[in-house]
C-alpha cells in the first residue's frame, strides 16, 4: 500500500476518461448531428427535420417520425456502450458498417445537456427525458407530441474548454459543413458515402434503368453477397423526383429478387425516380408520401428486369444500362 501511494502514475477519474473518449466519437457539429440523423434512418424514420439554435452553437434538435423509444429503454438509453442493434456475436460485422457502437447518445450526454422526447405507437402520450453527464436518467415527465423521437442537445463541448472556444470561433465554419453534409455534395453515391460511409457503398451495386418515356430510376442495391443483415426494409429509401416516398411494391421486387441469390440477409436499395411530373399523383395522402403512377406496371416491369441482371445476371435485358 506504502508503494501504491507513492506511484506517480495515477488512474484519470473515470468520469473525465468518458469526456475524453466520448470527445472523439462526437468530434464537431457535423459528427454530432450525422449521429442523430443516423439514429432517425434506424429507427425507420421517413421525415427527419434538423433545428438550430444560434447554427448549433446554443442547440442542435433532431425531430423524427421514427419508431420511438420503448419506456422499458429509458433508463439504458444513454448508457455507454448500450445498443438495440447488436444482437449477437455475428452482427460484430455491422459495427464496421454502420458503426452501431452505442456512443453516440451517451458520449453526448458528456459533452453536452441532452433531452429526449420520445412516443411509440403503444403510448398514447409522449415522454420527455433528461439525462445527466454520466448517461444516466435524471428526469422523466409526460408531454405531448407525435409518434417518433425529438433528440435535443444544448451546449455542445461547454465542458471542454478548449475545444468550447475552438466550436464558438469557428462556429458558422462547422455550421457549413453540417449543411454540405446535409445537402450531400451532388451525387447520390456521394451521399450515401457521407451518411452510410465508404464500406457500404462498396457493398452496393449501381442500379440505372432508362426508359423511352423520360422516366428514369437510378440508385443503388446491395450486391447479392452483401446486405444489411437486418429486418426487412430498414435500410430501403425511395424516391420521386427527390422526394421521399413509399414505395412498398418496388421494395417487394427488389426483396424477392434479392432473395433469390442470398436468402441470409436483407438487401440494402436507395433509389430516385425521375417521373415527368405529369405522369404521378403525390396528393394521395395528407402525409404525400403515397404516390400513384400513371404507367406503374411498365416501371416496374422495367425495374424487375434490370434487378434481374444484377442478381441472376445470364438473362439477357436491353433496358439496363449500368455506370460504374
Ligand atoms: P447506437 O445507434 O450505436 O445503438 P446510440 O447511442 O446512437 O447507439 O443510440 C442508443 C440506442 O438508442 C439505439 O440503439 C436505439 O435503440 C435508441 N435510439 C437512439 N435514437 C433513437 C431514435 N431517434 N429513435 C428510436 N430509437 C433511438
Ligand atoms: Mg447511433
Amino acid at each position: 500500500a506504502a508503494a501504491e501511494s507513492r506511484a506517480t502514475i495515477k488512474p484519470i477519474n473515470k468520469a473525465v476518461v468518458h469526456r475524453i473518449c466520448a470527445g472523439q466519437v462526437i468530434l464537431d457539429l457535423s459528427s454530432a448531428v450525422k449521429e442523430l440523423v443516423e439514429n432517425s434512418l434506424d429507427a425507420g424514420a421517413t421525415s427527419i427535420e434538423i433545428a438550430l439554435k444560434e447554427y448549433g452553437e446554443e442547440s442542435f434538435q433532431v425531430i423524427d417520425n421514427g419508431s420511438g423509444i420503448s419506456p422499458y429503454n429509458f433508463k439504458v438509453l444513454a448508457l455507454k456502450h448500450h445498443t438495440s442493434k447488436l444482437l449477437d456475436f455475428r452482427d460484430l460485422q455491422l459495427l464496421t458498417t454502420f458503426g452501431f457502437r452505442g456512443e453516440a447518445l451517451s458520449s453526448l450526454c458528456a459533452l453536452g445537456d441532452l433531452t429526449v422526447e420520445t412516443r411509440t405507437k403503444n403510448e398514447a402520450v409522449a415522454t420527455h427525458l433528461t439525462y445527466d453527464r454520466s448517461g444516466v436518467l435524471t428526469g422523466e415527465r409526460k408531454t405531448a407530441r407525435q409518434f417518433g423521437t425529438t433528440v435535443t442537445v444544448k451546449k455542445l463541448f461547454s465542458n471542454l474548454p478548449v475545444r468550447c472556444k475552438e466550436f464558438r470561433r469557428n462556429i458558422r465554419k462547422e455550421y457549413g459543413k453540417l449543411i454540405t453534409l446535409l445537402n450531400g455534395c451532388g451525387s447520390l453515391r456521394d451521399n450515401i458515402v457521407a451518411l452510410f460511409g465508404m464500406g457500404t457503398v462498396s457493398c452496393l451495386e449501381p442500379v440505372t434503368v432508362c426508359m423511352s418515356d423520360g422516366c428514369l430510376v437510378e440508385g443503388f442495391v446491395s450486391k447479392s453477397g452483401y446486405g444489411s443483415g437486418r429486418s426487412m426494409g430498414d435500410r430501403q429509401f425511395f424516391f420521386v423526383n427527390g422526394r421521399p416516398v413509399d414505395m412498398p411494391k418496388v421494395g417487394k421486387i427488389v426483396n424477392e429478387l434479392y432473395r433469390g441469390a442470398n436468402s441470409r440477409q436483407y438487401p440494402i436499395a436507395i433509389m430516385n425516380f425521375t417521373i415527368p411530373t405529369q405522369a404521378y399523383d403525390v396528393n394521395v395522402t395528407p402525409d404525400k408520401r403515397k404516390i400513384f403512377f400513371s404507367d406503374e406496371s411498365s416501371i416496374l416491369h422495367s425495374l424487375r428486369e434490370a434487378l434481374e441482371n444484377i442478381y441472376s445476371p445470364n438473362q439477357a435485358n436491353y433496358h439496363i444500362n449500368r455506370v460504374e
